[in-house]
């Protein structure tokens, strides 16, 4: 098995069994091997560089109350925050003027925001800076809304499917949330011109390996041009307070494994990956990740968009330190590209 399963990693192609193999291993020749065809398709790809996306958390009010999330409506413990759209821009000017021609606006499933506080944001960040990207994180909308938040100029659009197994899906989220919508959205996004990311957790609560293996099956349907995944990572106010936390080796894996699949996705080193190591980072970055986000978000934003416990805020998470980014980066052969970083596949962000 391990002479045909290198064979397989050297050539790129990868079948199911295969990639079960890959999961449940722990063999370090094959590991390695692995990471190492990641890291030559995400160079041949993408060279040297990194790109980055400056994050602003703009509200943890949420309607939802998925069963893993610090932010989740029925916390009572955390303090809420909405920004106001004034400040969602200074955040995006002091990030411009830092490098980022990308912007991510994420949060909770916030009531109170409608459509027109997107837009406006959209469309002073694109009127006062042009050459930037927008991507939005809202969770999900309904197709006239999307439609609206497009129109203004929105370019992508994060939202993880979280959970391709439908049994799997209802472990993780209460009723009212429902699989399908969330499939149904992502489709929606695709037809509306969005660049599309999704993803899902590694090591969340009752998660097998057949469960990833599914996720990878859909991803390989939806072929969306972000992956983002990251481990698990109990919240203290959650129900699965007391569960393990994701695996790094795990991990780790599934990256390598996704670029083998998506040679050309736009695959983000994750702060969840960060939270769990103090590498976690660069350590995405060498097993075949080629994105970062730093936290643009002001700084009580920053404290209490608690998705899990110990969430790495500090230091170069922080869009602050985009140079001292650069140089741990640089340690490994990588650089930060001040560029909008559109997927290759020809369409613009
Ligand atoms: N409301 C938006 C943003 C959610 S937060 C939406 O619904 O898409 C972004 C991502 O953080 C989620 O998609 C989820 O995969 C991840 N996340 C949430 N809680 C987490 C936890 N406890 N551990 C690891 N990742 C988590």
């Amino acid at each position: 098995m391990k002479e045909r399963i290198l064979r397989q990693i050297e050539r790129g192609t990868l079948e199911r069994e295969e990639i079960r193999f890959l999961l449940e291993t722990h063999n370090k020749d094959i590991q390695e091997a692995l990471r190492k065809k990641a890291w030559d398709l995400c160079q041949e790809n993408y060279g040297d560089s990194i790109f980055i996306r400056g994050l602003v958390e703009f509200s943890n009010y949420c309607k939802q109350t998925c069963y893993y999330c610090g932010i989740n409506g029925k916390n009572s413990e955390i303090q809420r925050f909405r920004l106001p759209v004034e400040e969602v821009l200074s955040a995006c000017e002091y990030g411009y003027n830092k490098g980022f021609r990308t912007f991510v606006l994420q949060g909770g499933e916030d009531p109170s925001l409608e459509d027109d506080y997107f837009i406006s944001i959209i469309k002073s960040i694109k009127k006062s800076f042009p050459d930037t990207r927008i991507t939005l994180s809202l969770g999900v909308r309904s197709y006239e809304s999307l439609k609206k938040l497009k129109e203004a100029g929105a370019d992508r659009y994060l939202l993880r499917h979280e959970a391709a197994n439908e049994e799997l899906f209802g472990k993780l989220h209460p009723k009212n949330q429902s699989f399908e919508e969330r499939r149904k959205t992502l489709y929606h996004l695709k037809d509306l011109g969005f660049v599309v990311g999704s993803g899902f957790m590694i090591g969340a609560p009752f998660q097998t390996i057949e469960n990833i293996l599914e996720d990878f099956d859909f991803l390989q349907e939806l072929q969306p041009q972000m992956i983002g995944v990251g481990p698990f990572i109990h919240h203290k106010d959650t129900i699965f307070h007391g569960e393990g936390n994701g695996d790094l080796e795990l991990s780790l894996k599934v990256v390598s494994i996704l670029r083998i699949l998506f040679p050309q996705a736009l695959i983000p080193s994750t702060t969840a990956l960060n939270s769990i190591h103090p590498q976690g980072r660069i350590l995405g970055m060498l097993h075949g990740a080629n994105v970062v986000m730093p936290n643009l978000s002001p700084e009580k934003a920053k404290q209490n968009y608690s998705l899990y416990d110990n969430k790495a805020i500090q230091n170069l998470e922080a869009a602050a330190y985009i140079h001292e980014l650069d140089e741990e980066f640089m340690k490994i052969g990588k650089k930060i590209k001040i560029d909008v970083g559109d997927p290759i596949d020809g369409k613009r962000g």
